[in-house]
């Protein structure tokens, strides 16, 4: 059979298939309530099935953010291991975040032979609270040698342990940190929960200088909502590029994309809800709160966001949101893209980090709030990330940076590679009051006498939209849009909570300096956040962030404008970066090398495989069919058009023959030893030379018999299901 017969009823059987709409699971229910939660290990559990003083001690171990202590592991472990058995639990696994930017696992029975062919289900203590998995495998970017692999995990009991169903059984599944044995963090929820120490230390040195006695924690929250696109597997069968790099590497323009804008927000097709109300019902288990669902602008996009939690924990759930999304489309006959950037010329997939800062009795101190000095303590948190942004926008945008974010980032669609923030018309006009002198009134509002009397007062959930901006303020929280739909949100989360641990750091600081030198509060205040804004003023904009005019004006302010991961990767461990991590404790500079050389190696390595992909499907794919139409066309063509058509795929076919060639070749030229040069040279050799072959092979597309196309095209996978 040819690959056309292939792809064609492949098509036939994706439209008339009966059962691909109509995929049922064992699990339905219409009462999600009842059931939130009841596969993770979480306090209600804990309480109820602990002995009171081992529940007290593991909660105080939580809130403290300690290790837990190995007295009582024994104890917590016989619990959760009946727990486990109750749900179908066969084995156990930490679960960690190597920086593959996936999840690792190895599983352990927990049978135990006790000798005269008899054995007992266990669970010690101590395999609750450390494993050893073999960590020569995972990348540590030279943290440690081969010979000396030994990495070690470690029970985070601040993210609790949960039941991961598979069709055939059950996991029990306890989140961990990852590291070497001298103490270097091999994984991202590590520096995520030093990120989050800072700021919290922070934040409540300036709480308490605020007058504020009942808080005793502040942590970062996070909201990512997540893209993702949803094709027929059988269809992704037909496209090794897809199967292989997560994106399309050729596809003609699609008559039909996005243009009627006919997409966002439309009615969710059978097939795809049936997968949701699966995927949010096993969300729903694990205790991930699911709350939003709907179709994205492209075709075959779509969003799911999740309600805020702390950060660490919103990260795991994070990754396990992704992992579902990939496990339960599989299910339904899906294929899900998480790549950035699956599809040229239609929109690509992000994943929105919401970020705030909470305090432990519940306030969200990046809300306005009703009262004056609410209002004060919201203008001096949301004045210290703009200044952290402003100072440390490179670092940001290296945060988000990736092969594939490179396909959104500066690409006029997704917020452009400079970070710039917006705040909305009312709070702008209050910053650029107190930047340009007094500010004692906010928009439209006649002043007011306020208990920080030379302060405005600000509306609750004012701002406006601005869906261009890379960091917005949308009404109590901060929209980070830059980041990636495939990444581990815990990066650009890290990177956030240091630089506004900075921030509050040295805004403290000047506060402190004022109150000492005896100035009234109010005025010290004011000072502190006018002198800020007055400094970071440039890197508020409201315009549209995808004009060009923005870029020149960007640069006049002189915001960096890092459009690629190449231009990012230097950011990693240049003097100033490891001066700011080892201030907060956030990354050594060992750990810092590490990631340079860690993000480099993917980079590099992304980009050779999708060289090699391009290579087999142009080469053994497109150019046997182009081929095989001239073939078809030398002996029909017998007028001066008809030769002329001839003459065009002759023409293709030669640059594609030469194209194939230039790529192979500047593949094999890839400089070895420093990493940068081979990032460099993967970015401005390999790139290039794949687009020049892209646009090559979706011209044939376009001039190609139909019948003996071997891909799916952009229509067929995009309409089809
Ligand atoms: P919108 O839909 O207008 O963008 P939503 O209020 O629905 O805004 O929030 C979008 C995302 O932001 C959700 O994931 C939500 O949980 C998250 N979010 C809301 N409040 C906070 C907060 N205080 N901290 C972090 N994330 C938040
Ligand atoms: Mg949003």
């Amino acid at each position: 059979m040819s690959s056309i017969n292939v792809r064609r009823k492949t098509l036939v059987s994706v439209a008339s298939d009966p059962n691909s709409s109509a995929v049922t699971f064992a699990g339905k229910t219409a009462d999600l309530a009842s059931v939130f939660g009841n596969h993770c290990f979480s306090e209600a559990v804990q309480r109820q099935r602990l002995p009171e003083k081992i529940f007290d001690s593991l909660q105080e171990t939580i809130r403290s953010s300690k290790q837990l202590d190995s007295g009582i592991a024994e104890s917590v472990a016989k619990v959760m291991l009946d727990w486990a058995i109750e749900h179908g639990a066969t084995h156990f696994t930490h679960w960690f975040q190597p920086m593959t930017g996936s999840t690792a696992e190895k599983h352990d029975c927990f049978i135990m032979p006790v000798g005269g062919g008899k054995s007992i289900a266990r669970f010690s203590g101590s395999e609750l609270i450390r494993g050893e998995p073999d960590a020569s495998s995972f990348p540590s970017g030279g943290l440690r040698a081969t010979f000396e692999a030994r990495g070690y995990t470690a029970w985070d009991p601040s993210s609790p342990a949960f039941i991961l169903r598979h069709k055939n059984g059950s996991t029990l599944v306890i989140p961990t940190i990852f590291v070497s044995w001298t103490g270097e963090a091999l994984d991202m929820r590590t520096p995520l929960l030093r990120s989050m120490a800072a700021l919290e230390k922070h934040a409540l040195k300036v709480l308490k200088l605020f007058g504020n006695k009942k808080s005793n924690r502040v942590f970062p929250t996070v909201g990512a909502e997540q893209e993702y696109f949803l094709i027929d597997r059988r269809l992704a069968a037909l496209r090794p590029d897809l199967l292989v790099t997560g994106r399309t590497l050729f596809g003609a323009k699609p008559p039909k994309g996005q243009e009627l804008e006919d997409n966002y927000f439309g009615s969710i097709p059978e097939r795809v809800i049936g997968f949701m109300t699966e995927l949010e019902y096993e969300l729903v288990l694990l205790g991930i709160p699911v709350r939003t669902r709907h179709n994205e602008v492209a075709p075959a996009q779509f969003e799911l966001a999740p309600l805020f939690e702390s950060a660490n924990l919103a990260s795991d759930h994070q990754m396990l949101i992704m992992q579902l999304l990939r496990t339960i489309a599989t299910r339904h006959g899906f294929h899900c893209l998480l790549h950035e950037k699956p599809f040229a010329g239609i929109n690509g997939s992000g994943k929105h980090n919401n970020w705030s800062l909470m305090t432990d009795d519940g306030e969200n101190l990046l809300d306005p709030g009703d009262t004056p000095h609410e209002n004060a303590q919201f203008l001096f948190f949301a004045t210290a990330v703009l200044r952290a942004v402003h100072l440390h926008g490179d670092l940001l945008r290296m945060g988000v940076s990736g092969a594939s974010n490179d396909h959104r980032l500066g690409a006029n669609e997704a917020p452009p590679a400079i970070m710039s923030v917006f705040l909305g018309g009312e709070l702008e006009d209050v910053f650029q009051q107190l930047a340009h002198g007094t500010a004692t009134s906010a928009k439209k509002l006649s002043p007011i006498e306020i208990g920080v009397s030379t302060l405005p007062p600000i509306s609750r959930h004012s701002a406006d939209r601005n869906r261009t901006s890379p960091f917005a303020f949308t009404g109590n929280k901060f929209e980070f849009r830059a980041v990636g739909s495939s990444q581990n949100v815990a990066r650009s989360t890290t990177i956030l909570d240091l630089i506004v641990a900075e921030s509050l750091d040295y805004m403290a600081g000047q506060l402190e300096q004022k109150l000492g030198g005896g100035k009234d509060f109010n005025v010290a205040v004011h000072e502190v956040v006018s002198d800020a804004v007055r400094a970071h003023n440039a890197v508020i904009y409201s315009g549209n962030c995808y004009s060009d005019d923005w870029k020149n004006q960007a640069q006049r302010r002189g915001l960096p404008n890092l459009v690629t991961t190449v231009d990012c990767l230097p950011l990693i461990n240049t003097d100033d970066s490891i001066k700011l991590y080892e201030k907060y404790n956030v990354f050594s500079k060992s750990e810092a090398d590490s990631r340079h050389e860690i993000y480099s190696e993917i980079y590099i390595k992304t980009i050779n495989i999708e060289a090699a992909s391009a290579l087999e499907v142009a080469g053994t794919m497109i150019l046997p069919s182009a081929l095989n139409y001239k073939k078809t066309l030398v002996g029909a063509a017998t007028t001066v058009l008809q030769k002329e058509l001839l003459g065009e795929l002759d023409k293709l076919i030669d640059d594609l023959i030469k194209q194939l060639r230039v790529l192979k070749e500047s593949m094999s030229k890839l400089p070895e030893g420093e990493a940068l040069k081979a990032a460099e040279y993967c970015c401005f050799k390999i790139l290039p030379a794949m687009q020049l072959l892209r646009e090559t092979v979706d011209g044939l597309e376009e001039l190609v018999d139909d019948e003996l196309w071997p891909l799916p095209t952009y229509t067929e996978l995009l309409f089809s299901r």
